[in-house]
């Protein structure tokens, strides 16, 4: 099953595509994760990532696109994938098309997951991330013991830079802009799936089996 994730940023992709590798062990694929690994590391396309992504503006395509190309070729993704953040643009989805082509394969399903504005808003500005293991927290739905540590592990809770108000809101602009229609672009293939996304984890999930499950 090859499965790209739509939806605004805090729409609760990367939650959906945990509970995806959980039930099915398909790889996931997130451009954001990839980068800001990138970003930690201090290399090369970190450092030119950074800029970008700090101000919830989009990394140049040829870039994002590459990643995706290399990570697809690699043998996990034989048997399926979780595209999580990409595509983003038309010119993404394009090069995503040709490149599965060229492995013989397309999209089964595109799931866009819709919530409410402010909700993003709220969601994101509340959002906390585990330094040492990953986990993520919500200050509000999912609130660690303390907000500064994590309940798993005790690493650090923080912030990601571009959760704050100001920069949430401009991704959220940049999302209706550049991506908003890729909606379009998956309904004309007849593979998408528009679900609410403003309902608990498991029910959003429980639609997402069905979609994957058939
Ligand atoms: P995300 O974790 O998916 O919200 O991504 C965080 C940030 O990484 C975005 O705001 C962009 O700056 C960058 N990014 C992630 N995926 C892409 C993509 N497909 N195209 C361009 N930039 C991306």
């Amino acid at each position: 099953m090859n499965v790209v994730l739509l939806g605004a940023p805090g729409a609760g992709k990367g939650t959906q595509a945990e509970k995806m590798i959980e039930a099915w062990g398909l790889p996931h694929i997130s451009t954001g994760d990839i980068l800001r690994k990138a970003v930690a590391d201090g290399t090369p396309l970190g450092v030119q990532a950074k800029t970008y992504m700090d101000a919830g503006e989009l990394v140049p395509d040829l870039v994002v696109i590459g990643l995706v190309k290399s990570r697809l070729e690699e043998p996990d993704a034989e048997k399926g994938f979780i595209l999580d953040g990409f595509p983003r643009t038309g010119e993404q989805a394009e090069a995503l098309d040709r490149e599965l082509a060229s492995l013989g394969r397309t999209i089964d399903a595109a799931i866009s997951i819709d919530v409410d504005r402010d909700v993003i808003v709220k969601r994101l500005t509340s959002r906390r991330t585990c330094r040492s293991c990953g986990k993520i927290y919500s200050l509000l739905a999912d609130p660690p013991a303390d907000p500064a540590v994590c309940d798993v592990c005790g690493g650090e809770l923080y912030q990601r830079d571009d959760d704050t108000e100001a920069t949430v809101r401009n991704r959220l602009a940049v999302y209706d802009r550049s991506t908003a229609p890729l909606v379009d672009y998956y309904r004309s293939k007849g593979v998408l799936h528009v679900l609410d996304g403003d309902r608990p984890v498991d029910e959003v999930f429980a639609d997402v089996r069905r979609i994957v499950e058939g």
